[in-house]
């Protein structure tokens, strides 16, 4: 279904949000036809790892995108903008008692980049991933047309190929997604494991359930602390709470997973539980240390900010100079997330463990909300219970070891245990591989019919090229 330039867009979109909204659509529309050259995305914030080679092609202006437009209470749904935070969402949604299926846990991560990045949370394995709660897209498409794309539209082919294209076929600008009530507070119950078997058979039993011991369980996800120290974490929505945890100031989240067994947390607390110390990435930068904490005012304890020092300190080569004063060799990035089966998650710790050695690891099982559908660029088995994996440091490389050597036995042991591994950070497929595992064939399909001029860069150029 193509829209026009200036789009009379269906339904009843009667508010001056909405108007505004086909204002904006209208300019970008006329501002990406205006030329023929390659585009991209500029935008403000990023959570995508990956650095880029200089940039080709220019910047497509969405700053204006990234409004709520509109939350129905009744139907359990809101239409939102392209680049709206999750953070603005939640905070829209929660006002009715809400909240979306799936809350990437990075405040600054936008819905349009969790939809076509790829998204998961503790809700996972009863909500599938971010893309499985969308009912319909308004996507510029590469070819400059404005399509509605639905899951039983003329568009269908899009709306299951958007998933996992990061950009490569066209720019969302408004989703309308499911949403499910809250209650106020969410119980914690940390469950500790001294060996991964009995955890991942604990995952797998409570995930089939939705229950632990007759109560049940909204959100699952845990921390590998260390072989032999490992925590799930069960989470439940509860009307009342005998206190409060705080986690956005002196107290560090996910210490408290190896120290409480039982917690409470306010539901918008929970949500952005992780991203105060960007899970536990912030002691990169010493604010775990007490001392440095106590000096920092706690709005400045987030993601975002932790991003912002980490682009300068890379830019500065600061880390590059104090390796090489201390003697040390060169460092690849190691910063993945990745699903397994559960079946041969144990198989992919062991594996881990041994060869890459990265501590802590966040788990989080998923699995795919209506096993009817296929997710043409991202499938994976509707019957299967997966486990994401979540790692981001780094390893020194030894002697005559090149860029990559961490990151493809990577690529390889997830390949051979039958998952999947997300493509925001650096990879290093080889194009037959990388095709054969992420759709190629309904990729170039989609290619052809929504961006026959290459606009767009190809999903491969981006995330395995950097281009
Ligand atoms: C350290 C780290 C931890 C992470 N942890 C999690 C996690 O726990 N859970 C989780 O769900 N995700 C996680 N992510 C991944 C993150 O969700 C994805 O990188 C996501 O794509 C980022 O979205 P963004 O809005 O920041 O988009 P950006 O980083 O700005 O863009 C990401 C890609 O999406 C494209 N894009 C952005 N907006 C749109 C749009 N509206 N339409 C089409 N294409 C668009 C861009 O062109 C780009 O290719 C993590 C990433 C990192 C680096």
């Amino acid at each position: 279904m193509v829209i026009g330039t200036a789009p009379p867009v269906e339904g009843a979109r009667t508010s001056t949000e909405m108007a505004y909204h086909d204002e904006a659509v209208s300019s970008l529309v006329s501002s990406f036809r205006g030329g023929d050259g390659p585009v991209r995305l500029a935008k403000r914030t990023s959570n995508l790892f990956r650095t880029r080679r200089p940039a080709a092609g220019s910047g497509l202006d969405v700053a204006a995108f990234d409004r709520v437009l509109h939350v129905d209470p009744v139907m359990l749904t809101a239409e939102v903008e392209g680049m709206t935070t999750y953070e603005n969402l939640v905070a829209a949604t929660l006002r009715h008692g809400l909240m979306p299926l799936v809350v990437p846990q990075l405040r600054t991560i936008t819905v349009g980049g969790a939809v076509t990045g790829i998204g998961i949370e503790s809700s996972s394995f009863r909500s599938g991933l971010v893309h499985e709660s969308v009912r319909e897209m308004e996507i510029l498409t590469g070819d400059g047309d404005l399509v509605v794309a639905a899951p039983d539209n003329d568009n269908a082919d899009l709306y299951y190929g958007f998933p996992n294209s990061y950009g490569s076929l066209g720019y969302a600008l408004r989703l309308q997604i499911d949403l499910e009530p809250v209650q106020p507070y969410v119980e914690l119950r940390h469950l500790r494991f001294t060996d991964h078997a009995a955890l991942f058979a604990a995952m797998g039993e409570i995930c089939d359930a939705g229950a632990w011991f007759g109560a049940p369980v909204d959100f699952v996800d845990g921390v590998v602390f260390d072989r032999d120290d490992l925590v799930l974490t069960l989470g439940r929505f509860v009307d009342g709470a005998p206190y409060r945890s705080d986690y956005t100031g002196m107290q560090v989240y996910y210490r408290s997973l190896q120290r409480r067994t039982l917690d409470y947390l306010d539901t918008s607390a929970y949500l952005w539980r992780w991203d105060t110390d960007w899970f536990w990435c912030s002691k990169t930068f010493r604010v775990q240390n007490p001392w440095i904490r106590s000096l920092v005012p706690p709005p400045l304890l987030r993601s975002s900010n932790y991003w912002k020092l980490l682009a300068v300190v890379q830019r500065s080569g600061l880390d590059r100079r104090l390796d090489s004063l201390a003697g040390r060799g060169e460092r690849e990035m190691i910063v993945q997330d990745v699903e397994v089966p559960v079946e041969r998650s144990g198989e992919f710790l062991d594996f881990f463990h041994r060869e890459i050695g990265i501590l802590p690891v966040w788990i989080c099982p998923t699995r795919q909300r209506d096993p009817g559908v296929t997710w043409s660029l991202y499938s994976m088995d509707p019957d299967v219970l997966y486990v994401n994996f979540g790692f981001w440091s780094s390893q020194m490389l030894g002697p005559g070891e090149a860029q990559g050597t961490y990151n493809r036995k990577i690529e390889a042991k997830v390949a051979e245990l039958g998952g999947r591994k997300s493509l925001y950070s650096t990879a290093y497929y080889r194009p037959d591989e990388f095709w054969r595992t992420y759709g190629g064939d309904a990729y170039h399909d989609l290619k052809d019919r929504y961006d026959a001029k290459s606009r767009l860069l190809d999903l491969y150029q981006k995330t395995v090229e950097r281009k």
